[in-house]
């Protein structure tokens, strides 16, 4: 692993904490004690997914920026588009739908606190999932906005691990000479890789 991907996952891994630590937080500031409660709080919570995701997605583009400064690189403005936007805002309330719905489907068999608690490690992957994707989406974009006009070699670079999937295990190493030339990276949802960038000498 290179500097920026390590650097990346551990700002995944923050990322996650904090989407995590928001929806803890409006929980324990509206303490729902039924599953109407819960239900009623799922506008709150989709805000409060989405605002977290914003915050992240600005903490990705600064490291991004700082990573491209370091080839001399000037950052250009580049904040999510409206598409983007839209998928977060679908997957926010898609996590806040999910938490009323495992917290249901535990309420046959625990009481709702019990429920709840469990609900919320039911929607972990899911948090995970809006995480990775939106870290790397925005780090690779804000990345590939600053570098647009350098002349060199653009290499796809995957994690090599058990959660790396053939499609990019396969782009992994392949170079191109610009970046609009390369493929869309990340290449799906939660997808890790990044491009490499090496100067024309
Ligand atoms: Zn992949
Ligand atoms: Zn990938």
């Amino acid at each position: 692993l290179n500097e920026r991907h390590k650097q990346l996952l551990k700002l995944e891994r923050d990322n996650k904490k904090e989407i995590t630590a928001a929806i803890l937080y409006l929980l324990l500031k509206r303490s729902p004690s039924t599953r109407l409660q819960l239900m009623a709080a799922v506008p709150s919570l989709t805000k409060t997914i989405r605002k977290a995701v914003e915050e992240l997605q600005q903490r990705s583009r600064r490291q991004a920026t700082a990573d491209s400064l370091e080839e001399g690189e000037e950052p250009v403005e580049d904040p999510p588009t409206k598409a983007r936007e839209t998928l977060v805002a679908k997957a926010a309330r898609g996590i806040a739908i999910a938490l009323v719905t495992y917290t249901a489907l535990r309420t046959d068999e625990e009481p709702f606190q019990q429920a709840l608690d469990g609900a919320l490690d039911d929607i972990d992957p899911r948090v995970r999932r809006l995480a990775t994707t939106e870290t790397f989406t925005a780090y690779n974009s804000q990345w590939r906005a600053n570098l647009q006009d350098s002349p060199g070699e653009f290499v796809w670079d995957a994690i090599l691990d058990k959660r790396t999937c053939p499609r990019c295990e396969a782009l992994h190493g392949k170079s191109w000479p610009t970046v609009s030339a390369a493929p869309a990276c990340p290449a799906h949802v939660s997808c890790r890789c990044i491009l490499n960038f090496e100067p024309a000498s």
